[in-house]
């Protein structure tokens, strides 16, 4: 097992299927270009036998499938009946819901129970605008068939100025009524918005402002969570439960355990960090020629990770996987 010195280690698992995706969120996406696939895509099974690996060699236990948005990705289907045998104590799915309808029967077949939607308003005009894509009442569906169906949904929103602030409490009491959980992502400093400052601090809404719109409308105490948890977390007696991933507010570096393995084979120890480490060759190995390797390279990913606080970086969250 690779341990840094201040007790870190790799645990959780994030694979981005593809770049690529059905939506073009102002805070992801620059100039609204849709991003496509990578012309250097890995295949699924070559992202499955890197998860198989990085089991190994790093002690991961909990995967997250991710993107760009990974329900896009052709190499979805091949992907999941690829991870489906590996030894792991939980898989789950970041999307952006567009597709979810669709896509429920492989997902369930895989033994995914747990996926985390991305959903900014429940205003359709809104939507449109910070999306740049999509179609609200098609996330909507989405997530109402896959609670039916026993999916645990999480729903992320990412608070802004100007944008759908008004949106928190409506989003809230949506969540609530249903039994989703909303959590709060403060606004990070990645891609465009780790070089426009002003840009960044237009928008940027914090863990107090939130808590304080909150607590217009619920009573509400912080529970606990595990010690590398990135969410802070709330019940509302009664009602249910919340929460705020604080990267700027309460940075967690100190309990990272991520790591991030994207569409074209590069190893990310630490968002906050231009360092990556291409693995691609080495999933084409034999696991007892990768193995050696690919551990030299986790011992430098992990010490990509900052120390304390989340200073920012200029890679673009759909590339690497959010
Ligand atoms: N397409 C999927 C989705 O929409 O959930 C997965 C990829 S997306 C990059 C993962 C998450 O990253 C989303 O919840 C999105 O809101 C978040 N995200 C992207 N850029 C961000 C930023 N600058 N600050 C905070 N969250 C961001």
């Amino acid at each position: 097992m690779i341990v840094d010195r201040q007790g870190r280690r790799f645990r959780n698992l994030r694979v981005s299927l593809t770049a690529a995706c059905n939506y073009a969120c102002t805070y992801c996406v620059p100039n609204g270009k849709r991003l496509v696939a990578a012309q250097d895509e890995l295949s699924a099974q070559a992202l499955a036998r890197g998860v198989a690996y990085l089991i190994e060699a790093a002690g991961i236990e909990r995967l997250r499938i991710t993107g760009g948005e990974p329900l896009v990705s052709p190499r979805l289907d091949g992907f999941l009946a690829a991870i489906a045998k590996l030894p792991l104590d939980d898989i789950s799915l970041t999307t952006n819901g567009q597709l979810l309808a669709r896509k429920l029967p492989a997902l369930h077949a895989a033994g995914i129970r747990r996926l985390n939607v991305s959903l900014d308003t429940l205003d359709p005009l809104a939507f449109r605008r910070i999306a740049r894509g999509g179609d609200l009442a098609s996330v909507l569906a989405g997530m109402q068939r896959a609670s039916e169906q026993g999916m645990r949904i999480k729903v992320n929103m990412v608070p802004m100025r100007g944008q759908n602030l008004d949106q928190v409490l409506p989003l809230l009491d949506y969540c609530l009524e249903r039994g989703f959980e909303l959590r709060f992502i403060e606004l990070m400093r990645m891609g465009h918005l780790a070089s426009d400052r002003n840009a960044f601090l237009q928008q940027f809404v914090g863990l107090d402002q939130v808590l304080g719109l909150i607590g217009t409308e619920h009573a509400f105490e912080q529970v606990d969570v595990p010690v590398d948890a990135t969410a802070l977390r709330y019940q509302i007696p009664g009602k249910g439960h919340f929460g705020v991933i604080a990267n700027e507010s309460v940075p967690f570096c100190r309990g990272c355990s991520r790591l991030r393995l994207s569409s074209t084979g590069w190893l990310h120890g630490c968002l906050s960090s231009s360092n990556r480490h291409f693995v691609g060759d080495l999933l084409e190995k034999p696991r007892h020629q990768a193995l050696p390797a690919l551990q030299r390279l986790l011992v430098k990913a992990l010490a990509d990770k900052q120390d304390v606080a989340f200073s920012g970086g200029v890679t673009v969250m759909k590339v690497i996987g959010g």
